[in-house]
């Protein structure tokens, strides 16, 4: 069996027929101007292929849900593994992922707390935010709520008949509930009611009121809201409704999505709650002092978040709110600890937007990946990141239609004296010692 990729003929997009052999297991960079044809080799052959040839060994009915994937064009290709595209694109997921969930961090808490934690909430779901035996009853373990705003609901300095529930229409039945309940001076501003008379128009309830015609059990104002409005799917909540509401943490568990067992459980003081909250770089001292084997395993974790340059993370903090460098640098802490061997990973210019520092850092994880025994494959411009290659492949010589060609292919240092564009960019710049 090969210890290389073999691809033969490639002709996607502008690609003019060119073939590569690209050594497994090492750290291959492509380089080349923009439009030069890099990424139809990476993601529109290999990365394609790959995930074509991934989704035909799922069953048919797996295979329908995936998007109908084209054969790439080329002669051949063979020798290709599993390919992981590891992109700036954000995290996407719901307001239920978190770093913590996300890097398999959180779920390792659990089992310390399950372990550890005085009083003991049971076992290690319940203290999952995710689980019914762990979530706050309240929010569902989302730690925010959508309540009604009081400033938008009411109109203080105007009478019930005036319309002082903005959402009522006068004259409207909602509006002649309370205006024409008896309950009430329809003619007082609210702002003149008691705190006794304000109590019974938002959350009165429990007797019934003759009206005449017809006799109706009375609910106050918010409370009828919530029945109404706030006790089902949020996303069809009417515009009227809306304009009502904010969210706010919630407040039975203060933004914490732990029920009370949960956050009662503590160890050294803290709840699982109070860890998450912490940057991670604090996190490390806590749990290092546990002396505890499962601690030491999150330890291990939390420290390539921090070898990163993420270290100000907090666990709790949800990934869609992450950037697109931290979400690609947390996206590659998550494949390093999850000991897949064997892997393709793909990175788009993984150094956009990184603080030079960081190149260096995210330099380091490249080289992690590749010598836990996966393939990485990355499109990239920064010298710093070109420098670290075991093999290059630069593309060219221009753009579009004069692009699609091979210019130069093999080590760092044979790059430098190449004359290509890109190796006269690194002779210039790069310091000698990066060429051994
Ligand atoms: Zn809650």
């Amino acid at each position: 069996m090969s210890h290389d990729i073999m691809l033969t003929g490639l002709r996607q997009n502008n690609l003019k027929g060119i073939s590569l052999r690209l050594p497994k297991e090492r750290l291959t960079v492509f380089t080349g101007v923009s439009g030069s044809g890099k990424s139809s080799v990476v993601f529109g052959t290999i990365a394609a292929e790959s995930q074509r040839q991934l989704a035909e060994t799922f069953g048919t009915f797996a295979r329908h849900r995936l998007t109908k994937r084209e054969r790439p064009r080329a002669d051949r290709l063979t020798g290709l593994t599993a390919a992981v595209v590891v992109d700036q694109r954000q995290v996407t997921g719901n307001a239920r992922s978190t770093v913590g969930t996300m890097t398999e961090i959180h779920p390792v808490l659990r089992v310390l707390f399950s372990r550890r934690g005085e009083p003991s909430a049971g076992p290690a779901t319940a203290y999952s935010f995710n689980d019914p035996q762990g979530m706050c009853p309240e929010c569902d373990g989302l730690g925010k709520k959508i309540q009604v705003d009081l400033d938008r609901l009411l109109d203080r300095d105007l009478s019930l008949a005036q319309g002082a529930i903005r959402m009522f229409a006068v004259g409207g039945y909602a509006h002649r509930l309370y205006a024409d309940s008896g309950l009430f001076d329809p003619g007082k501003p609210l702002r003149d009611f008691t705190e006794e008379e304000l109590h019974l128009l938002l959350h009165g309830g429990g007797f019934k009121i003759d009206r005449g015609d017809r006799v109706n059990e009375y609910e106050g104002v918010v409370t009828r809201f919530h029945r109404l409005h706030l006790n089902r799917d949020l996303d069809r909540l009417d515009r009227a409704a809306r304009a009502m509401v904010r969210e706010g943490p919630c407040p039975a568990c203060r933004g914490r999505r732990l029920n009370a067992a949960a956050l009662a459980s503590r160890i050294d003081g803290l709840s699982i709650a109070d860890h998450c909250a912490m940057e991670t770089a604090d996190l490390i001292g806590v749990l290092d002092r546990l002396d505890d084997p499962v601690a030491e395993a999150a330890v291990a974790s939390l420290r390539r978040i921090d070898a990163v340059g993420l270290g100000y993370l907090s666990l709790d903090r949800e990934t869609p709110t992450l950037s697109g460098g931290e979400a690609q640098r947390l996206k590659t802490v998550r494949h390093l600890g999850s000991g897949l061997t064997g892997m393709t990973y793909i990175f788009d210019e993984p150094s956009v937007g990184l603080h030079p520092r960081d190149v260096h850092r995210l330099g380091d994880l490249l080289l992690e990946l590749r010598d836990a025994g996966n393939t990485v494959l990355v499109v990239e411009h920064d010298r710093d990141v070109i420098a670290l290659a075991d093999h290059v492949v630069d593309m060219g010589p221009g753009a579009g239609a004069d692009g699609g060609r091979v210019v130069y292919e093999g080590s760092v240092a044979g790059l430098r004296r190449s004359g290509t564009r890109t190796g006269r960019m690194l002779a210039r710049a790069t310091p000698l010692k990066d060429v051994v």
